[in-house]
């Protein structure tokens, strides 16, 4: 992905849910209440940046893909 296109505020998440988990605050899709952000990026309710990246089958933003990082070691 280049620069350009993660500056565009017309591509937001590319209709994917932000994050794949139910229940987090950043399982929110384009055109939701609330929502900030774009591309790979968001913004949560107090303000701080949240990443995203593929975990397995999933994306998952930064939180949850740490814990899902934790339950592979566990498993
Ligand atoms: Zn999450």
């Amino acid at each position: 992905m280049s620069t350009t296109d993660r500056m565009n505020p017309s591509v937001l998440f590319g209709g994917d849910y932000f994050c794949a988990t139910s229940g987090c605050e950043l399982h929110v899709r384009e055109g939701d209440s609330g929502v900030q952000g774009h591309g790979n990026w968001a913004v949560r309710a107090d303000g701080s940046f949240a990443s995203r990246s593929r975990y397995g089958e999933a994306m998952l933003c930064d939180v949850c893909g740490r814990q899902w990082l934790l339950r592979q070691r566990v498993s």
